[in-house]
């Protein structure tokens, strides 16, 4: 679809989360192709491995498989994960914080409180403490990024969205302080993207009398993350970036020979 420069990401090290589907899926196909060695990490093993086979078949860098439940993400757990990464790549390149999970839309006097904790665990606490234990790894890349993943109703508050906006409201937050305090303390660029109406399953559960041709691919986010991911964006620290605007510009800066 774009013609992007095939080694932006080469000896780059990438930990994209909820990678077996959706956007993160695209994602961590997108950054093997492009050279990086990726970690695919998501709840659901099937999918994973299917993730695993579509990268070993394009002949890109075999890539790593970490199933692990975010809802049930604690500090030992995070701890062991980035042992294995020091272990096994000594570094940490990149995080990109893109699992998250939708939770029904009701009126907050209805939302069940279950489900809010679950929500919250998953899309806000479980990036916490992934990126307390892997901060120290990211800290040892020459050119490190992390790139959370916001949406609208983490900017403007919308009626009945309930656990998932208040989650995104606090990512915007988190992103914020976080960058803040590596200004001027670390070379880890920290960034977020909101997609944008994207073609996902979790953008059919959202609106499911939509006709999804109308809605843009997850291909044509790529270059934007790509960009991000790249050594391109070193000056983008504390950014926040739209899915739904100049795919051209993003891809014009990584673009390859024709
Ligand atoms: P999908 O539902 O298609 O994919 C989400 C991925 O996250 C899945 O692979 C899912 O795993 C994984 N995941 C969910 N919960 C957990 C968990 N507890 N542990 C590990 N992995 C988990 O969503 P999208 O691709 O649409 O969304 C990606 C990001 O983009 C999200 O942060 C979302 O909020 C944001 N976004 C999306 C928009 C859109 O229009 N699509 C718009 C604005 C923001 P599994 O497959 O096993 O369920």
């Amino acid at each position: 679809m774009f013609n992007l420069r095939k080694d932006i990401l080469a000896n780059r090290v990438i930990l994209v989360t909820g990678a077996g589907d959706g956007i993160g899926k695209e994602a961590a196909v997108s950054f093997a192709e492009h050279g990086a060695q990726v970690i695919l990490l998501g709840r659901t093993i099937k999918k994973l491995e299917k993730v695993y086979d579509q990268i070993c078949q394009i002949g890109a860098q075999e890539p790593a498989i970490v199933q692990l439940d975010l809802e049930t993400l604690d500090e030992a757990t995070s701890e062991q994960l980035k042992e294995t990464i020091q272990d096994n790549y000594g570094k940490l390149d990149v995080l990109l914080h893109n699992a998250a999970i939708l939770g029904t839309r009701v009126p907050l006097e209805n939302y069940d409180s279950k489900e809010w904790a679950s929500v919250i665990q998953t899309n806000l606490t479980s990036v916490f403490v992934l990126t307390k234990a892997l901060l120290p790894l990211l800290k040892k890349s020459v050119d490190g990024r992390i790139i959370f993943t916001n949406s609208s109703v983490g900017k403007t508050p919308r009626a009945y969205w309930g656990a998932y906006s208040v989650s995104k409201f606090a990512l915007t937050g988190f992103a914020k302080i976080l960058s803040e305090e590596l200004e001027n303390t670390a070379k880890v660029v920290v960034t977020s993207v909101n997609p944008g109406a994207t073609r996902t399953s979790m953008r059919r559960s959202a609106y499911p009398g939509e006709d999804p041709r109308k809605i843009k691919n997850v291909k044509t986010l790529m270059p934007l993350y790509l960009y991000l991911a790249g050594p391109d964006s070193k000056h983008e620290h504390g950014k926040e970036f739209s899915g739904n605007q100049q795919t051209w510009d993003w891809a014009n800066r990584i673009k390859g020979p024709r």
